[in-house]
């Protein structure tokens, strides 16, 4: 069966087509700039990729451009989208009813639209792709895929936050977690690479990005994340603060007379690495210059690390055990030097890296970085969320 997975942003369309019986990606490629102007990006295994300018006015012609790019004789892999078996999105948030991965229907849609007031940023856009979609191809199976929905049997006094208690009945304010996809795949890759069953595994997997987040899986279940209500919370991240006083937002507003979207546009994309560093969000560009010396980019490696590690033993505690650290995104999969300042000194934990085979590491696959002998299993293990939205697409639609 062929799969294709759809990641719609504000103003891009992510896209890629799998084969089901190889695994194989057989063609990917990205929209941008959808609503002012538009370009696309169409990439398949072994072809220069293909490029071009368009007019992409909104999500529903982009969708066109791919389709017919997935089919085109020059730059095709398909001969019709009736080779597409399946469509599968990727929908950030599922609020508190869409628990587990869903076949689009009417009231999926519905529901999605009610909850546009908590995920205001992604909601629209996952929406406008899904409607697109169910128009070009509305005899297709469609399915969402929710980042929320590894994290739906987080027990209450992990996701309920400790002020009036009307704002999550009322106002359904509570953790939700997001990176949920990535999470579940790289705990479920690491227990098979391990040779044991998920349910006897206490894993911390830590997704560090331009977006970080790090989630305490015991026995296959999420059970504590380090985002919350909305991406915002939790460790620091490229341009977001991640978790602070609360009260600092009020000060703020009181003394510098911001208004809520200015404050909220500072702690969104102008903290974190960047904020920190007054150089750059990338943790690349602040790698480098702390090696040349600069203080404030050395600053920020050690507040990212930081926070990083008190996350693990927050983690370790819950969960009353650990067994296994995971890194994964562009941070955790490449950055040696954020890996080891996480686990220097963590060997009360049972954490302790091979400091050589964490420097040089296999980009790009699974990689063991613990010492001989470590009492906990620390990986390193290449995400792939566009693959687990495929598979759960596939079980949906052959259900
Ligand atoms: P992501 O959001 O997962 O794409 O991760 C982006 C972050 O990963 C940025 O801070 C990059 O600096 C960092 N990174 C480091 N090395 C690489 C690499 N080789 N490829 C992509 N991202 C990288």
């Amino acid at each position: 069966m062929k799969i294709l997975v759809l990641n719609a942003g504000s103003s891009s369309l992510k896209y890629q087509l799998f084969n089901m019986e190889t695994a194989e990606v057989l063609a990917k490629g990205l929209c941008e700039r959808i609503g002012a102007g538009g370009a696309v990006t169409h990439k398949r295994p072994n072809a220069q990729p293909y490029t071009e300018e368009t007019e992409l006015a909104d999500h529903g012609v982009a969708l066109s451009r791919v389709l017919s790019l997935l089919c085109s004789d020059q730059y095709g892999v398909i001969k019709s989208i009736d080779e597409i078996g399946a469509v599968g999105h990727r929908v950030a948030h599922g609020g508190e009813q869409l628990k587990e991965s869903s076949v689009i229907t009417e009231s999926v849609v519905k529901y999605l639209e009610t909850i546009v007031p908590i995920n205001p940023l992604h909601g629209p856009p996952a929406i406008a792709g899904i409607k697109a979609c169910l128009k070009l191809m509305p005899t297709l199976t469609q399915v969402a895929v929710f980042d929320t929905s590894f994290y739906s049997d987080i027990e209450d006094f992990r996701y309920i936050y400790p002020i009036p208690y009307e704002f999550y009945e009322n106002d359904k304010i509570r953790r939700y977690g997001f990176h949920g996809t990535s999470h579940r795949y790289v705990s479920a890759e690491l227990a098979k690479i391990l040779g044991k069953p998920i349910e006897e595994l206490k894993i911390i997997t830590c997704h560090l990005g331009n977006g970080s987040s790090i989630t305490a899986v015991d026995g296959g279940k999420a059970i504590d994340t380090s985002m919350g209500f909305t991406p915002q919370e939790g460790i620091a991240m490229g341009t977001r603060s991640g978790s602070i006083d609360p009260t600092v937002v009020t000060y703020l507003m009181k003394t510098k007379g911001y208004t809520a979207n200015e404050v909220e546009d500072i702690l969104n994309k102008k903290s974190g690495l960047l904020g920190i560093s007054g150089l750059s969000n990338d943790c690349r560009n602040i790698t480098e210059a702390a090696n040349a010396g600069n203080k404030r980019a050395e600053l920020a490696v050690k507040i990212l690390a930081n926070g990083i590690k008190k996350h693990i033993g927050a983690y370790a505690a819950e969960m009353n055990g650990l067994d296994a650290v995971v890194f994964t995104a562009g941070i955790g999969e490449n950055q040696w030097n954020i890996r080891e300042k996480v686990c220097e000194n963590m060997s009360y934990l049972g954490i302790e890296i091979d400091f050589d085979k964490n420097r040089n590491f296999t980009r790009g696959i699974p990689f063991d970085i613990s010492k001989e002998g470590a009492k906990v299993a620390t990986w390193i293990i290449p995400t792939d969320e566009e693959y687990m939205i495929a598979i759960d697409t596939q079980r949906l639609a052959t259900k």
